[in-house]
């Protein structure tokens, strides 16, 4: 693949982070990863969104490591470190056909960004072979667009994060100052390559979800991530609001997101939401912030 866009392991900027080591010669960088693909688990996942999850599941391969490091993460155990099954390109696709087989709609990369060159190569492979579910390239936003790229046309269906607005949060809660300039760059070019949704039996084939998982107390990131990315795309994206926040992990720096999100809070996003015009939008109800929504990890 083309080094020149930054798709290499080598002088690594698969994510935002941008570490510049050269992982083939065995250097780490923020994320830890080398340059074997390590994944945590592979199985049918009901918990997407329902144009995704459909009656058999999404069929979502978790990867170990990640490039940030949310002080929140519910998937500590799995992305703080290279752990859970190393796999080479060609188990990967015998991954994908197992999950076919298994009935899943779709093939659902969960934060697949620091492993871009080993999934690409499984996706190309696969599609040589005939493989034909869509594949889900399901992001926290912390990649570049210039790696983002180099998936054109392999990638069916973006489901992307945009977790912060403003730098000095993204740095609080994941150490990531450039995360909301990253995470802008990553929409338009995932939007550019995917501009419009598709939809077959009801289920999406094509397109871009954007995500975002409401903070405590942060309603006005969550107005302002909705304002922009409304006026920008409009109702050509699907738009997914996430009240399932639940306090992990040692937060006690960090009193501020210890608790769980008021519904009062949520129903003013949602409200925001549909005063700005948005149609396509899925929103949660009740109580969604159970530890069931934690996926039982193999690490
Ligand atoms: S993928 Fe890992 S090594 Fe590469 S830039 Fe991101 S954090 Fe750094």
């Amino acid at each position: 693949m083309d080094e020149a866009c930054g798709f290499s392991y080598r002088s690594c900027e698969l994510c935002g982070r941008a570490c510049k080591v050269n992982r083939e010669e065995g250097q780490r960088g923020f994320c830890k990863a080398g340059t074997s693909m390590h994944i945590g688990r592979a199985a049918a996942h009901f918990w997407e969104e329902p144009c995704l999850s459909g009656t058999k599941g999404s069929g979502t391969i978790f990867f170990s490591s990640c490039g940030l490091s949310c002080v929140y993460c519910q998937n500590q155990m799995l992305s703080r470190k290279e752990s859970g099954k190393e796999l080479g390109v060609e188990e990967l696709v015998e991954l994908f056909y197992q999950l076919e087989a298994e009935g899943c709609h779709n093939i659902n990369f969960v934060t697949p960004e620091h492993y871009s060159p080993g999934v690409r190569e499984a996706m190309v492979l696969a599609r040589e072979k005939g493989f034909s579910l869509p594949f889900v390239w399901n992001s926290s936003g912390y990649q570049s667009a210039r790696t983002l790229k180099a998936l054109e046309g392999l990638v069916d269906i973006y489901l992307m994060d945009f977790k912060y607005w403003e730098g000095s949060l993204a740095e609080r809660y994941s150490k990531a100052k450039n995360y909301p300039e990253i995470a802008k760059e990553a929409l338009e070019e995932v939007i550019r390559q995917c501009p419009e949704l598709c939809y077959r039996d009801g289920l999406l084939k094509k397109g871009v979800i954007l995500r975002h998982l409401l903070l405590p107390g942060q309603v006005y990131q969550g107005k302002r991530i909705l304002k922009y990315s409304f006026c920008r795309y409009g109702n050509h994206i699907l738009y997914s609001l996430l009240s399932q926040y639940t306090p992990f992990g040692a937060l006690d720096c960090f009193p501020e997101i210890n608790r769980k999100v008021f519904g009062k809070e949520y129903q003013r996003l949602v409200d925001y939401a549909l005063s700005l015009g948005i149609e396509k939008a899925f929103i949660q109800e009740g109580e969604s912030a159970k530890e069931s929504f934690i996926p039982d990890f193999c690490v």
